[in-house]
């Protein structure tokens, strides 16, 4: 069966176009599980979730007790609306939080504004041992920074190279890179941005902004088209997830956290003491006497 990283994977020239957002790309059919295809992701989620964290938590253990430098960091785009939050909760959700960082990027601050625009995302990777969210990230330099023209044409298109340089700098030091861009459609963002409008427990996520970004949508999806194409590199590809169905959505990028954390053949340290002395120590061991 071919993995949903080897299907999902852009290559050096995506359009978006070509990818339908209601599709579920690698999702066995009602034929195969015998269910309804939206019970049985939920389904495979929760136990997707189970062996994500028995991964996560043999990659904080090869950290705390061998010194491992390895790190896994997810990164996570869309355009509005395009489901980040959910994803994490629900991808993240099954994780320890103590090797868990999760990071969201807004608009750079007057002190991040003083620096390269890849310093304040130096500073929120994660330690050895943890796993990384990233909720926005560098490439919105390359995206709303683009569009909204808040740079000249030829630093942004300088940031390219820099881009692929630096996570290949990553990779290189331990990273696993799952760069994941959830693409909606026109219709399912309009969809989405009514409910927030609409309902009372979701109106604090409407931003008019949000509004004018839409109209800037045929920009938003060309400069998504080159950020995919030349930052899909080998140490650190592209995946684009249809994602106008959230519960296909969430199993898909579960999926490609678990791959990723295969591939990494993590195991549980081996103790470093004298493990029978250590056992005979403590079968020796009697309860203290009361004081009275
Ligand atoms: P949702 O998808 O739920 O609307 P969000 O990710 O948009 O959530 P917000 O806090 O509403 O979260 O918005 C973050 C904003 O920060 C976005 O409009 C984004 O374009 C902007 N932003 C992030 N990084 C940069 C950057 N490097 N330069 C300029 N703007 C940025
Ligand atoms: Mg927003």
């Amino acid at each position: 069966m071919t993995s949903l990283r080897e299907l999902l994977r852009v290559g050096p020239a995506v359009d978006l176009k070509d990818i339908d957002p209601g599709t579920t790309p690698g999702l066995p059919g009602r034929k195969v599980t015998g269910k309804d295809p939206k019970a049985w992701a939920r389904e495979q989620l929760a136990s997707i979730g189970g062996e994500v964290a028995v991964h996560q938590e043999m990659l904080y253990a090869g950290a705390k007790a061998s010194g491992d430098r390895r790190r896994v960091l997810l990164v996570l785009q869309a355009m509005d609306c395009g489901g980040k939050d959910g994803t994490v909760k629900k991808v993240a959700g099954s994780m320890n939080p103590l090797g868990l960082h999760v990071v969201a990027f807004g608009p750079p601050t007057a002190e991040e504004l003083k620096h390269g625009f890849l310093w304040r995302i130096r500073r929120a990777l994660p330690e050895p041992g943890v796993v990384g969210v990233f909720n926005r990230s560098h490439y919105e330099d390359v995206l709303v920074a683009r569009v909204d023209s808040l740079v000249p044409e030829r630093t942004w298109r300088s940031r390219y190279w820099q881009i692929n340089g630096f996570e290949r700098e990553l990779t290189d030091a331990g990273f696993t890179l799952i760069k994941v861009m959830l693409h909606i459609s026109y219709d399912e963002q309009r969809e989405r941005l009514m409910e927030r409008l609409t309902d009372p427990t979701k109106r604090w996520k409407y931003n008019p902004a949000d509004v004018d970004a839409r109209g800037r949508w045929t920009d938003y999806q060309a400069a998504y088209n080159d950020a995919l194409s030349r930052c899909s590199t080998d140490h650190a590809p592209w995946y684009v997830v249809p994602a106008d169905r959230k519960w296909y959505r969430d199993w898909a990028v579960a999926n490609l956290v678990l791959e990723a954390f295969k591939e990494m053949r993590l195991s549980y340290p081996e103790p470093v003491f004298d493990f029978d002395a250590e056992r005979r120590r403590l079968e020796a061991d009697r309860a203290p006497a009361m004081a009275s």
